[in-house]
């Protein structure tokens, strides 16, 4: 019998003596020669082997060649069983890495509390979590190359792609003490050319984010991401730095405003935590700056910092309630009730600039209602089986996965008949419907100023009356002013 090579050999020996129960051990390390032999179990007692076995292979290169042939072959072991356990020591992790090939293949981050039951089921053999997670980077690696060869591969795949996406844009940063023969890049950016181009066509804000690499280069990316009319996420550029730090932030959106959108020509809301990092890229880059472009928090992140202070489930709910409503009379109630309940926690929310993290005291509506960094924390989840991968794999996996999302949304466009996108045609639609159900009264037919009355249903809601001014077009309900669309107050007086 024929083995391509040793790999192969210790493969197949190994997998036989797996499947008998069996553990084996290298008995001759020489580079031609490949001779494994039984593993008999020593009596704990005595530390006699307790049942001696002579089992063994011998496999030998052939001259000129790669390829072994097995010159001894024992056909059956003469002991008992080497096992005490199901924790066979041979099972090595390349060995279990052939096994979930198909599974990681499929999903980088298959889950190793599942890699271990597959391997009890294929084999009957008990892996540690450790070995799993070894056997998983070696599925890993032998799909998509090393993490080494990924590293170097990476410069020759970015220009193959920049040649066959014009437009594309990477930006590398290097560390300060490379060489002219050896450059260390810290930090690299990119951002594909339909990402660019679709952006200006979005809302002018970006949620900002991080997501923290799992492979041996313990790297982050950082992202910003968007959302078109028909509220679909649009990733719009990527960067992998070593660290979050204020020197990281600072450079991925002074990339951003070079090669993707300068916050000076759109006045861009940035909504993210409150990360000093990226707290401090925007109070130092004079473009980031107010009044160019704005700063916003994630009310999630805010509430959950308030948390970690005020444990308390009615208190959490008026903090959000705080953050996210846009009635000011709600608004002073809560603050009211907020500070008779808890003094300390009324202080620590007033400590926070209200217009940076409530909707009501977001000048200018710059947010577009959008209240947390969940846009960017549904990229996150897509983005989770690909953290494993190494770096030009995880290249590839954003540009298939955002090819995939253009190709959609596309067509949609195509298959669009309505005057909208198929969300806001439903929701003005709706509008329309309850539209139907508003009485309007004139409070000032030159100024465009209108009283638009609901009517009260029998769940006890309705029966406000708001103020509508439509060429001012805004209402009392805040809506139209939020989101940019009319609310059914607007669309009420429209239809009077
Ligand atoms: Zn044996
Ligand atoms: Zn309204």
């Amino acid at each position: 019998m024929y083995f391509k090579d040793k790999k192969q050999v210790d493969y197949a020996v190994r997998s036989w003596n797996i499947a008998q129960n069996r553990e084996i051990f290298m008995a001759d390390t020489r580079p031609k020669v490949y001779t494994a032999k039984c593993k008999s179990i020593k009596d704990p007692n005595t530390s006699q082997i307790s049942s001696p076995c002579n089992w063994a292979v011998t496999t030998r290169k052939l001259k000129n060649s790669n390829c072994l042939k097995v010159i001894q072959w024992t056909p059956a072991h003469s002991c008992f069983t080497t096992v005490s356990r199901n924790n066979n020591r041979s099972l090595r992790s390349n060995v279990v890495a052939s096994n979930i090939q198909e599974q990681v293949l499929k999903d980088a981050s298959f889950p190793v509390k599942q890699i271990q039951s597959l391997i009890k089921e294929k084999l009957n053999v008990d892996i540690t979590y450790d070995k799993g997670w070894a056997a998983r980077k070696k599925a890993i690696e032998n799909i998509y190359g090393t993490w080494e060869s990924n590293f170097h591969e990476l410069p020759s795949y970015v220009l193959a792609l920049k040649r066959s996406n014009p437009g594309t844009v990477v930006q590398w940063s290097h560390h300060p003490n490379s060489s002219s023969n050896c450059s260390v890049f810290r930090y690299v950016f990119w951002a594909f050319r339909p990402s660019i181009e679709a952006f200006s066509f979005c809302i002018p804000v970006i949620s900002i984010d991080v997501t923290h690499l799992k492979g041996p280069y313990k790297g982050k990316i950082l992202m910003a991401v968007s959302k078109n009319a028909n509220n679909m996420i649009l990733p719009v550029a990527y960067a992998i730095v070593d660290e979050e730090t204020n020197e990281s932030w600072k450079w991925f959106l002074q990339q951003f405003e070079e090669h993707v959108e300068d916050p000076k020509r759109r006045k861009l809301c940035v909504i993210s935590e409150r990360h000093a990092g990226i707290k401090h890229a925007m109070d130092n880059l004079p473009s980031w700056k107010e009044p160019h472009a704005y700063h916003c928090f994630c009310v999630r992140h805010v509430r959950n910092n308030f948390m970690q202070k005020f444990k308390s489930v009615s208190l959490k709910r008026m903090c959000w309630e705080i953050g996210s409503t846009s009635h000011e009379r709600k608004y002073e109630c809560l603050m009211n009730e907020l500070e008779t309940t808890n003094k300390e926690a009324w202080r620590y929310l007033q400590g926070i600039d209200k217009s940076k993290w409530t909707l009501l005291y977001d000048r200018g509506n710059r947010r577009w209602g959008n209240l947390t960094t969940n846009i960017s924390e549904s990229m996150n989840n897509v983005l989770r089986g690909a953290r494993l991968l190494p770096i030009r794999a995880l290249r590839e996996y954003t540009f298939k996965r955002d090819v995939e999302q253009y190709a959609k949304h596309y067509q949609m466009g195509i298959d669009c008949m309505t005057a909208f996108p198929g969300r806001m045609w439903g929701l003005f639609h709706g509008r329309e419907i309850r539209a139907r159900q508003h009485r309007v009264y004139t409070y000032s037919a030159r100024d465009q100023r209108y009283m638009v009355e609901t009517i009260q249903t029998s769940d006890e809601s309705g029966g406000s009356p708001y103020t509508v001014e439509y060429d001012k077009q805004t209402c009392t309900c805040c809506k139209w002013q939020i989101y940019r669309f009319p609310c059914s107050h607007a669309r009420a007086q429209y239809n009077n």
